[in-house]
């Protein structure tokens, strides 16, 4: 699913991983084909309802990200791939049957959800606030197996209350935007707990910590 540019998150994750000398191989899997059985981080973007439910049944056959995730594989969804890692979720007005890898379950909210995302993330995480943007119908409740991965004090995520959810290497969210070049932290809590390496060098992010600030500035009430 690549509907809403998340393919970028790649690109931001490749980059960032590269300018710290970690080598990098991408492999784009199409649904029609098996996952790969190793790799260190599966991402997964948005997409419309269809190919949604596609993707869910086709992972559930495959098996490999279940695998992946028991030998501790990172996972980073985004929408539609976040509702699809919990236990059901709601396309084409019909609920479908989710991986299982997060403690939660989405159906449909009273109306469709879109616009600028952001809220302070979970502090165990260590991030700066989470921003991006939405867009999606579905409505997403947590379990006790999970934590909220942010507060929601603009726009709706999860319920208006909480956004996204992760629970030890696996994470989701909803935000677009896409969300690793927005909240490049996030990119590097990723590749922290794919190498294992706590010490990554900093890099300049000046300009998307410009951005974050103009995004943020445009969200507080004057
Ligand atoms: N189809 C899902 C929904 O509308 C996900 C949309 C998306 O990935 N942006 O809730």
């Amino acid at each position: 699913m690549s509907t809403y540019g998340d393919r970028g998150n790649l690109l931001i994750l490749a980059h960032r991983a590269r300018a710290r000398g970690i080598p990098v191989e991408p492999i784009e899997v199409r649904s029609t084909e098996p996952l790969p059985r190793h790799a260190d981080i599966y991402l997964l973007g948005g997409g419309e309802d269809g190919p949604q439910s596609l993707a869910a049944q086709r992972l559930n056959t495959d098996g490999a990200l279940h695998r992946a995730v028991e030998s501790g594989s990172v996972i980073f969804a985004v929408c539609a791939g976040y509702q699809l890692l919990g236990a059901s979720f709601y396309a084409k007005d019909q609920q479908h049957a989710g991986l299982g890898l997060l403690d939660l379950r989405s159906d449909r909210g009273p109306s469709r959800a879109v616009g600028e995302l952001a809220g302070p993330v979970d502090p165990r995480l260590s991030l700066p606030t989470l921003t991006g943007f939405e867009n999606h119908g579905g409505r997403t409740h947590l379990g006790p197996e999970v934590y909220p991965l942010a507060e929601v004090t603009t726009g709706v995520g999860n319920d208006g209350s909480t956004e996204g959810a992760f629970r030890g290497t696996v994470l989701g969210t909803y935000s677009h935007g896409p969300a690793l070049a927005r909240n490049p932290a996030l990119a590097d809590l990723l590749l922290r707990w794919a190498t294992g390496n706590n010490q990554l060098a900093p890099l300049d992010d000046s300009w998307s910590e410009r951005l974050r600030g103009e995004r943020l500035a445009a969200l507080t009430p004057q």
